[in-house]
């Protein structure tokens, strides 16, 4: 049996690093948005008594380093489960490395997977215990739609849905490391911090033009990204109601209320971006689609 999951991507409306905790980690207040671009994750049975990922990105790690892997062993763990055997295909449409989450995506869509095949029913409360083990987005992943994430971002709550807008996706050709990302905020520090505040009452009103406002990211003050001032100007000029970057970057997202505003952006950005796309908010961070 094949179960076929879609993950989907996800940006970050807001990014703040609230402090450093003892162990290392961070603390965080994230407002994240699920978005309409997704890999699709096929997990099959077959008698192997192991694991096996094909993935349609040569850069893509195909053992125990992939997160997808990893989410198979935890979720066998945790179940106390003996792995029959299961091979992991990942067609990959998320740019990687780029602050969409599309490895934690992968991770939370085979926990989703395991749970059918395997026919354990466990809630979505129970899914993202087994999810926080390997990434601190896996639990966002296995939620999505619009959520504030505090904690490491896996203490998650349900915010009022971002209204019908078309998000640009553009991620120059350089690849971010999350932790060296994180390391550069233990040396530097924030020079300003967003106002969260003022993006939960936006949020909760639905004004997208407010959202657009107070979309910040504290890793842009000390992550420096080739061509982001360049992609910013282009979303502006193409009428962009506001512009971000995502996660640990490097890749800048704008939002526009019309798609043709949209797609002018996205033709504009080619050689300025490795990888464009428009997309629609989703409701769903992974979807069990057969
Ligand atoms: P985040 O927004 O959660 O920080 P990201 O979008 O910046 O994530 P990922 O796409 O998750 O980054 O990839 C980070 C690294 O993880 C990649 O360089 C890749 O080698 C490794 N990796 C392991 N498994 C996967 C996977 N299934 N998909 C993508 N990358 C993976």
């Amino acid at each position: 049996m094949t179960v076929k999951v879609k993950a989907y991507a996800k940006i970050n409306l807001i990014l703040d690093i609230v402090d450093r905790r003892n162990d290392g980690y961070h603390d965080l207040f994230m407002i994240m948005q699920s978005v309409g671009i997704y890999d699709t994750v096929s997990v099959t049975e077959n008698k192997s008594e192991t694991i096996s990922i094909t993935c349609s990105d040569d850069d893509i790690p195909l053992d125990s380093r992939n997160i997808a892997w990893k989410a198979a062993e935890a979720f066998f763990e945790v179940s106390r489960l003996k792995n029959k055997g299961i091979e992991i295909n990942i067609e990959k449409r998320i740019p990687h490395a780029a602050g969409l989450a599309g490895g934690s995506a992968d991770g939370a869509a085979v926990i989703l997977a395991l749970n059918k095949l395997y026919k354990t029913d466990y809630s979505v409360d129970e899914l993202c215990k087994i999810g926080v083990k390997i990434g601190a987005d896996v639990p966002f992943c296995l939620t999505g739609g619009t959520l504030l994430a505090q904690g490491i971002g896996d203490v998650l709550n349900r915010v009022r849905p971002l209204r019908r807008c078309y998000i640009v996706l553009a991620k120059p050709d350089f690849d971010v490391n999350t932790g060296y990302a994180y390391r550069q905020f233990d040396r530097f520090g924030k020079s300003h911090t967003p106002d969260k505040l003022g993006m939960l009452c936006a949020v909760q009103s639905r004004d997208l033009k407010q959202i657009c406002d107070k979309m910040e990211n504290v890793f842009e003050q000390f992550i420096e990204v080739p061509e982001r001032i360049t992609i910013k100007e282009i979303m502006k000029n193409n009428h962009a109601l506001g512009f971000c970057m995502s996660g640990s970057g490097p890749t800048v997202f704008g939002i526009f209320a019309c798609r043709s505003d949209a797609d002018h952006a996205a033709a504009a950005l080619k050689g300025f971006a490795k990888d464009i796309a428009v997309c629609l908010p989703v409701s769903r961070g992974c979807k069990i689609v057969e």
